[in-house]
């Protein structure tokens, strides 16, 4: 099997990479190699299955890794609204800048795209891994057949959540060629914390801030849903601090469960006391009655003042994460120093690499995808300048 370009990885990065050329050079022959049943299966999960594809609020401050590069290729201004473009379908914007397809059905996204591929005449090899692959750009297939390409584009993804086939492996065919791997960590990810003053609260959710700090430093903060849960904490709000802490130890979370003025809450608790409630009844009406409770038993005192920096510092030590299984996305990846501005390899020529098997990740909100998007039309780019 002979191509022009063979695209290994059919996920968000690849069919990207796979519509741009196909769209400004419909002559080359192109292969899609997709280890899963699947093209795009990931991509359909995303967003709770609605897409958040990208977000209004773009800036290389909510990336991790080489911020320059991610300002090069996915923030230059032919690349910030792309999205627009690649997709046959409408899109809109939340209240809080999150990009989704009107339809809301992120499963219509692959269906565009795999339209695309199909119109544009791509060869799509399913249930087909590359095993290994060599300088001259000959690729090992599954199934034990061979193929050449004049060039290649590895989008095999990253670590997080197996079942999608993105379980690791893949790194090797970028080591493999020379290319170095920085340490991974499972983001975007449930915490494991210390659940002494919590496992009574298994189960509840609360809004409140949340500040991940370490020796002191404030890393983050943010605001959302907390769920606590028999490890720890999840939620919206969990999921947004968690890259701030995916790669660092001796963290701890301090939430805000009354972010008011610290007078009203004071004067609050001092009229409950004067009519008489007990101490663990101090917060009723103003917290969920566990949650009050949970504070009053972890301050030890019936101080107002107390009770109420309390609330708004309740620490939780961070003791690890749910892993790759759960994360959404992997923070590291193939070290960003071996690849050209195009993300060409510079070990190997007419070899791109894009999409999360960089060492290149984003936070919630829709960076992930606009990084992968980004980085397949990249590499794109790159190669319609060779031709
Ligand atoms: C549940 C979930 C929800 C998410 N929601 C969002 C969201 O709303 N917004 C957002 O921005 N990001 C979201 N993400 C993250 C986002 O989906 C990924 O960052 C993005 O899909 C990465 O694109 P990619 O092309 O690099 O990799 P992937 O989309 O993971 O595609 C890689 C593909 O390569 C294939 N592959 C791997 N190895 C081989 C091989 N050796 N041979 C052939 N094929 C191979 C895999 O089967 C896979 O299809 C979510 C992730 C998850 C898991």
């Amino acid at each position: 099997m002979n191509y022009d370009v063979a695209i290994v990885g059919g996920g968000a990065s690849g069919l990207a990479c796979a519509v741009r050329l196909l769209r400004n050079a419909p002559e080359l022959k192109i292969a899609v190699i997709e280890a899963g049943e699947r093209l795009g299966k990931k991509l359909a999960s995303t967003g709770n299955g609605q897409g958040n594809v990208t977000n209004t609020d773009m800036s290389a401050e909510y990336y991790f890794g080489n911020k320059d590069l991610v300002k090069k290729i996915a923030l230059s201004p032919d690349r910030i609204s792309l999205e627009e473009q690649l997709f046959h379908c409408m899109l809109h914007a939340d209240e809080r800048g999150r990009v989704y397809p009107v339809g809301r059905q992120a499963s219509a996204l692959v269906d565009s795209l795999i339209h695309d591929l199909q119109h544009g005449g791509a060869e799509i090899l399913l249930n087909t891994k590359v095993t290994a692959i060599d300088k001259r750009l000959k690729m090992t297939l599954s199934s034990g057949q061979t193929l050449t390409a004049r060039f290649a584009v590895l989008c095999t993804g990253g670590k997080a959540q197996k079942q999608y086939k993105t379980d690791g492996s893949a790194y090797a065919l970028a080591q493999s060629l020379g290319h170095g791997l920085t340490q991974l960590f499972p983001s975007l990810v449930q915490l494991k914390t210390d659940t002494e003053h919590t496992k009574i609260l298994k189960g509840i959710r609360v809004d409140c801030g949340v500040t991940a700090c370490m020796n002191g430093q404030t890393l983050a903060r943010t605001h959302g849903d907390v769920i606590f849960t028999e490890y720890g904490v999840s939620g919206n709000a969990i999921f947004a601090i968690s890259p701030y802490v995916a790669d660092r130890h001796g963290t701890v979370l301090s939430l805000n469960f009354l972010p008011f003025d610290d007078e009203k809450i004071i004067r609050d608790i001092e009229e409950k006391k004067k009519l008489g409630y007990r101490d663990g009844e101090l917060l009723s009406g103003t917290l969920h009655n566990q949650i009050g409770r949970a504070i009053i038993r972890r301050c030890g005192s019936n101080r107002a003042e107390d009770i109420c920096s309390t609330a708004k510092s309740f620490i939780l030590n961070v003791v690890g994460t749910l892993g790759f299984d759960y994360a959404q996305v992997t923070r590291g990846g193939v070290e960003t120093d071996g690849v050209t501005e195009e993300l060409e390899s510079k070990y190997v020529r007419n070899l791109f690499l894009a999409g999360e098997l960089l060492d290149i990740d984003g936070c919630c909100g829709g960076y992930n995808l606009h990084w992968a998007f980004s980085s397949g039309y990249a590499a794109a780019d790159g190669i319609l300048k060779r031709l």
